[in-house]
């Protein structure tokens, strides 16, 4: 079969002759046989692109500015004959590349296992029987089953086409979208003129279809230019770029300070230049940031992972920080807010409001009129409710180990359960009046319909769909024994508003007898003179969860908007019950049409329940949004949701009921479609931009304080109070403990008690920047003072710079725990237990600077002394001063943060649209 795929000209073909090639039929292969089939041909997937050598991966560690100057260093320490120096500038070059290795093979490796999570799905009969499987298991001779949104998993013979249009553009470069149909064609047609087959990769615009599979994985004809698509994701963030050109502007200036003061030492000041110049390289090791592109890309990794532990499936690299600067969502109602678990609890006739009572999706339960159960044949328009139910309706239920479970929309699901439910069997109704053609239900239409004929070839037309969509389109309404007399549209309308009001979705049930002739459906067939049969009502209870975390985001300054499909009394219940503000207040996508895009935004900043909507409705809602200077994450299930997606700064696709077009179009897809996890997802956003922000804030005062002590002593003629070796092996020893454990910081308590951070911030901000001076200022004060204390006691210059190196060491840890807490307050006991990976790296540093200190061979490498059990003490002080400074001063300004943002509450004059709509949240 596939071996002579690529002679085979399968679109020239008949379908029918292709289903015959593949030995396949309409209801698709034998489980048994695709499993055989599935041996033979290999999984259906692309083959992965040839991945970079570890030489290659270990190498790259040393491509970086840093690194280079670093190994220049080395290079004329050795040839200058130092060469402990060397091995101990070429131990931190290393230690930093095996770290950065290692490092970026897991992330790698978290990232390839997240993208298997994105794995696409398939839906194909089997068996006659419909099911949805990985794609990876598709085999020649599967039909497969199309519907809008949907990427096309195979490449497929189309057997059947219902307004089916096919977006081609990875395959043509055509952008514009392919009418697709059965018949086929010239045997020389060109790729995009082969409308009878659907290419594997490209995406379903519209309509319903089905499809033989010819061809799979390698053999398709995406297989054949996949090396053109291959595409390498780096961890590569604007944060991270911003940090890269930053660190090559810092190397720039590190050089330049480090030949100014070469040439002062040697030349004004007279020192030999194998001295002045060990202080130099001294100097540069100590500034540059060697370590710090490694940790950033270990924090941002370990973000992507803590997302996906979460349910939230980063697509996007970048989109990670904006997720933490996130100040509105706009989220779907079914399956987001609410469980997706529909029943049909309620029924209404031309004469009564039924209940009805079951478990589930069990097709079985009891009718209830007024509390009373009845019997399906004392109630006879129930029947044709019950066979309409199931004619007009693409899902299957199954029973799977005592359970129910959907094959297909939930919705759908709760109607074939409706029919059990009612006493009548599914299956039946079905054989008797086969379905010939179909309009598929989309979310602008808001019904569907289908076409079927009775063994006598009579033929009519179900429809179910919106009240307001089906009433407009009746013009009688079925009456007890099977008559029909003129639409009561107040009835209706009324019996629709109260079953909406109790927060149930509604559905109206039509029908439409036509000529038996009739063998296509178009829009035109079902727009007047339907007849109604009645309306149902489906429970879809809110996710309790889901309640919890609107609440958070409320605290944490974002405000949670609801943007549904349904009615605007079921949305406005279900907005009530997750505790959206405002629930009263709903507006319409007809109220949004009437609206400029000025009154739009006005609009927006007071109403957060939107309904009866459609995808574009949502585009305009992102771009309102937007003017209003907010960051908006967005949801989208369908096709047409792609652009507001694209348009949102966060879009997020569900992954179970989302279209592939929503995914392919989205920053992030959601694992379990749950608003829980969008929440969650902002938090480990937040919480990741707070880790990178602590890296670099604990780096650069750090850096910058060890360089200051060596300048400071260079310009004023003095003698080093710490040696350039001795720098290099606090350089080496700190930078790889106390760096990296920031990277595995958790969730700050008040992570979702802040606003969040305005568009656009700097994160080199001017406050980092006079933390940045201020600490070096603190390290070079402690330092210095330490160091003369020492000489001062009469001490040999040795113990002065062993007690000034172990003073800078513990001010870098007491930097590290305040840094931890750099939101909030360092006191409390959770922030001084600290976490695993701070204890490792503080027990670390404490060893090798005990063993530096005291063991005699290590004493004689770097020039060290014994330090008395007094001084050593007074160093520890030294630790907690710079503590209580930095820490005060962070209260101090934090306070003053505080009252400010107060006072921004009390006289609603925040300084702009943004930090209001935040401040009023918090
Ligand atoms: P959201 O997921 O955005 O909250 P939704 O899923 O409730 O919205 P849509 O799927 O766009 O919204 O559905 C809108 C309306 O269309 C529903 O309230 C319902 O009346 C009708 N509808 C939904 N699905 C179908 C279907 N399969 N057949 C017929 N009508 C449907």
């Amino acid at each position: 079969m596939q071996e002579h795929n690529r002679t085979a000209r399968w679109h020239c073909d008949p379908a029918e002759a292709a289903l015959v090639k593949l030995q396949s039929t309409p209801a698709g292969l034998a489980e048994e046989t695709a499993s055989i089939r599935l041996g033979k041909f290999g999984p259906n997937r692309l083959p992965a692109p040839p991945k970079r050598p570890a030489w290659r991966r270990f190498l790259s560690q040393f491509h970086n500015i840093l690194i280079y100057v670093l190994l220049a260093s080395a290079a004329i320490t050795s040839l200058l004959g130092h060469l402990f120096d060397t091995s101990v500038i070429a131990a931190v070059v290393l230690i930093n590349a095996v770290i950065g290795y290692l490092q970026e093979g897991k992330a790698e490796r978290a990232m390839d296992a997240i993208r298997q999570m994105l794995a696409p799905r398939a839906s194909v009969l089997r068996d006659g029987e419909r099911h949805t499987v990985d794609a990876e298991t598709l085999v020649p001779g599967d039909i497969v089953l199309l519907e809008a949104g949907e990427k096309i998993p195979a490449d497929l013979r189309l057997t059947v086409a219902h307004g089916l249009q096919v977006q081609e553009a990875v395959l043509t470069g055509e952008s514009l979208p392919v009418d697709k149909q059965v018949s086929s064609v010239d045997p020389d047609a060109a790729l995009g003129d082969r409308t009878c087959m659907a290419f594997s990769g490209t995406l379903v615009s519209s309509g319903l279809g089905r499809g033989v599979v010819t061809a799979t994985g390698a053999e398709t004809e995406i297989g054949r230019i996949s090396r053109l698509l291959a595409r390498v994701e780096t961890l590569k963030t604007p944060l991270i770029l911003q940090m890269d050109r930053f660190a090559k502007w810092l190397t720039g200036v590190i050089l330049a300070i480090a030949m100014l003061l070469l040439v002062y030492g040697h030349v004004v000041v007279n020192l030999p230049f194998a001295e002045i110049f060990m202080a130099v390289v001294g100097l540069s090791v100590a500034a540059i940031p060697e370590g710090l592109p490694a940790v950033l890309t270990i924090t941002l990794a370990l973000g992507v992972q803590a997302m996906a532990r979460r349910n939230a499936i980063v697509r996007r690299l970048p989109a990670i920080e904006t997720l933490g600067s996130v100040s509105v969502i706009c989220s779907d109602k079914t399956g987001t807010l609410t469980r997706n678990e529909m029943m049909v609890v309620s029924v209404v006739t031309d004469q009564h409001l039924f209940s009805l009572r079951g478990r589930g999706y069990e097709p079985r339960g009891t009718i209830h009129l007024d509390n009373t159960e009845v019997s399906l044949s004392e109630h006879d328009p129930l029947r044709e409710i019950g066979r309409i139910a199931t004619l007009c309706n693409d899902a299957v239920l199954q029973k799977r180990d005592e359970t129910w479970i959907v094959e297909g929309d939930p919705m759908e699901g709760a109607l074939l359960a409706l029919t059990g439910k009612l006493g009548m069997d599914p299956k039946r109704e079905l054989s008797g009046l086969p379905r010939t053609d179909t309009i598929p239900f989309d979310a602008k239409h808001r019904f569907m319909a289908t076409l079927h004929h009775d063994h006598e070839r009579n033929a009519f037309i179900a429809v179910k769909g919106a009240p307001e969509k089906i009433l407009s389109m009746c013009s009688h309404q079925r009456i007890a024994g099977d008559g029909k007399g003129p639409l009561d549209l107040g009835y209706w309308q009324q019996e629709a508003e109260a079953i909406a009001s109790r927060g149930q979705r509604v559905l109206a049930l039509a029908v439409k007898p036509v000529d038996k002739t009739k063998t296509t459906l178009d829009y035109a067939d079902v727009e007047q003179e339907l007849t109604l049969i009645g309306l149902v009502g489906l429970i879809d209870p809110p996710r309790q969860d889901a309640i919890d975390a609107v609440a958070e985001c409320h605290r944490a300054g974002i405000r949670v908007k609801m943007i549904t499909g349904d009615h605007q009394g079921t949305a406005a219940a279900i907005g009530r019950q997750v505790g959206l503000n405002n629930p009263d207040r709903v507006l319409t996508g007809a109220d949004l049409d009437r609206m400029d895009d000025q009154a739009l935004s006005a609009a927006v900043a007071e109403t957060d329940i939107f309904a009866r909507t459609s995808p574009e409705h949502k585009l305009r809602l992102v771009m309102a949004l937007q003017s209003r200077g907010m960051t908006v994450a967005m949801t989208g299930d369908g096709v047409n949701d792609a652009p507001a997606l694209k348009r949102a700064d966060a879009g997020i696709a569900m992954g179970l009921k989302g279209s592939e077009a929503a995914k392919e179009a989205a920053e992030f897809v959601l694992a379990d479609d749950n608003f829980v996890s969008i929440a969650a997802a902002v938090r480990e956003g937040r919480t990741v931009y707070d880790n990178i922000k602590k890296v670099i804030s604990w780096t650069l005062p750090t850096n910058a304080g060890e360089a200051m002590t060596i300048i400071v002593a260079l310009l004023f003629g003095m003698t080093l109070p710490i040696t350039p070796i001795q720098i290099l092996w606090v350089n080496l020893i700190t930078a790889v403990t106390l760096g990296v454990a920031l990277a595995f910081e958790p969730t700050e308590k008040n992570t979702m008690r802040r606003p969040p951070r305005p568009k656009g911030e700097s994160i080199l901000s001017a406050e980092l920047a006079w933390y940045i001076i201020l600490v070096s200022l603190l390290f070079l004060g402690g330092v210095f003072g330490i160091y003369n204390y020492a000489l001062a006691q009469g001490y040999s210059l040795e113990l002065a710079r062993t007690m000034a190196l172990n003073t800078l060491v513990v001010m870098e840890i007491f930097n590290l725990f305040f840094i931890r807490n750099i939101h909030g307050s360092s006191l409390s006991l959770d922030a001084i237990k600290g976490t695993r990976a701070v204890w490792i790296a503080v027990l670390t540093v404490t060893a090798a600077q005990f063993a530096m200190t005291y063991l005699p061979p290590l004493q004689k490498l770097f020039g060290t002394q014994s330090v008395p059990l007094v001084d050593g003490l007074l160093i520890l002080l030294t630790g907690i001063l710079l503590f209580v400074v930095i820490e005060g001063e962070k209260q101090i300004r934090l306070s003053f943060r505080r009252s400010r943002e107060a006072k921004q509450l009390r006289t609603g004059s925040p300084e702009s649209a943004q930090s209001k709509e935040n401040v009023v949240r918090l």
